[in-house]
């Protein structure tokens, strides 16, 4: 059957033998429960199947495509005919799952963001195996003092361990991308910094992120009444840049503004 590509849905299908089969080697899913977001026509889902997972969901938003994945692929796999951004991940299955994403690149980056505010309810998967525009993935891997390094990091940075795993050339897909991509692999922390609110941290990043290029002092006015006390208590020296502070920094951080507040 022939697919016209929806540019609205950001369709670019992975059409490389040797990209695929990297892919689903990122992770050992042999018995495990996998969830694909936006299998598309299915060419990733085929290359999961061989590795003998327990059970494999899908979720894709295309009407079409879901019908044509009922027919190619039968009772093999579960099809959530739906949005990714709608539905509630965590009910799908009481095991932790392994998710494979090749999604439109603004949708990767919402759904990250939004996986990682949400973690508090349950960790729900095992590892995430995401496709991003290679500028955000570099963007979400930043070290500190590095002029990528921002808030994607940071908060990427608080829940999770990242490895990149490769860069993927415009060719490997059809139809072609304009950029790279990069793909990406995520596990859960064990021990994660206790923030009580995310929007917290996400509202301070903001604040210091938005002015990068200015001294620590300004931000921290903003934020703090008590600015130099704070400053001290963490030997921040306010004449430096927000790039210059380590995550765990803003953790601690948001936690003294969050103790301050509440
Ligand atoms: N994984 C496939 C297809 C990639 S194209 C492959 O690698 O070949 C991206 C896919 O995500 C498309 O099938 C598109 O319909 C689907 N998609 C786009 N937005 C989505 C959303 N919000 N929720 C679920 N699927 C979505």
């Amino acid at each position: 059957m022939f697919i016209r590509p929806k540019k609205s849905l950001g369709q670019n299908f992975l059409i490389d033998r040797t990209v695929l089969e990297l892919i689903v080697d990122t992770v050992e899913i042999a018995n495990k429960e996998v969830l694909e977001i936006g299998p598309g026509s299915g060419n990733l889902t085929t290359y999961i199947l061989k590795k003998n997972p327990k059970k494999v969901y899908t979720i894709e938003k295309d009407d079409e495509l879901a019908l044509l994945l009922e027919d190619k692929f039968n009772n093999e796999i579960t099809i959530i005919n739906d949005d990714i951004l709608k539905i509630s991940e965590d009910k799908i299955s009481s095991e932790k799952l392994t998710v494979f994403g090749n999604l439109p690149y603004n949708i990767s980056t919402e759904i990250l963001s939004k996986w990682i505010t949400n973690l508090d309810k349950k960790i729900w998967f095992e590892s995430l195996v995401l496709m991003f525009q290679k500028e955000v993935a570099e963007r979400i891997i930043a070290e500190p003092n590095t002029s990528k390094y921002g808030r994607l990091s940071i908060l990427s940075n608080w829940k999770l361990n990242i490895k990149k795993i490769i860069d993927i050339k415009p060719q490997s897909f059809s139809p072609r991308p304009k950029i790279d991509s990069t793909l990406l692999l995520f596990t859960p922390k064990e021990k994660i910094f206790k923030i009580k609110n995310a929007k917290n941290l996400e509202m301070i990043t903001r604040v210091f992120f938005s002015q990068r290029r200015k001294m620590l002092k300004k931000p921290f006015n903003q934020v703090f009444n008590n600015a130099k006390e704070v400053a001290e208590k963490f030997s921040i020296d306010l004449n430096l840049r927000p790039q210059n502070l380590e995550p765990e920094i803003y953790f601690k951080l948001v936690k003294e503004y969050e103790n301050l507040r509440c």
